[in-house]
């Protein structure tokens, strides 16, 4: 576990209870499980993970870990045109510089880029303002993703 993963498992247990909730052994082992990986998880590969660390966890129970920790911003659910939701925590240390994506849509490369979020946020909130003042819609959020095929497919 390197310091990063490590700052963020415990910054999103503290937060849990800090508000609240309980500390139960499956949320605590799905917070380790997506502050250890680097990529992007399906639940079959959060079960499986999570099962490693404690036997017990169900299934069900672990929907419920990620709908609460995506509801309190710890986690990100991103959908890849896979027809299966994938899950990321969210860098705590640098929150408002995360990432995007960039999808291969033959092998399921997911690439992650931050190079160009400065330009790709300015952008953005200049749509948001727009957007909120022509549709009288208040925008909570949204998800920039590209797909294509990757230099590997592509040869
Ligand atoms: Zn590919
Ligand atoms: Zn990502």
């Amino acid at each position: 576990m390197n310091n990063n993963c490590r700052k963020n498992k415990k910054f999103c247990l503290n937060k849990l209870q800090n508000d609240g909730y309980r500390l139960t052994n499956s949320r605590e082992a799905v917070i380790q499980v997506l502050s250890n990986s680097q990529k992007h998880l399906s639940i079959e590969e959060i079960f499986l993970e999570t099962k490693k660390i404690h036997s017990n966890a169900g299934i069900a129970s672990i929907y419920r870990t990620l709908d609460l920790l995506v509801e309190l911003g710890f986690v990100h659910k991103l959908e890849f045109g896979e027809g299966k939701a994938r899950y990321e925590i969210i860098n705590q240390n640098n929150k408002n510089i995360n990432h995007h994506h960039l999808v291969c849509t033959k092998c399921g490369l997911i690439i992650d880029y931050d190079e160009l979020l400065d330009e790709e946020i300015e952008t953005s909130k200049r749509t948001v303002n727009k957007l909120e003042k022509q549709y009288e819609f208040t925008i909570q959020k949204h998800n920039i993703q590209y797909f294509g095929i990757c230099k590997n497919c592509n040869k």
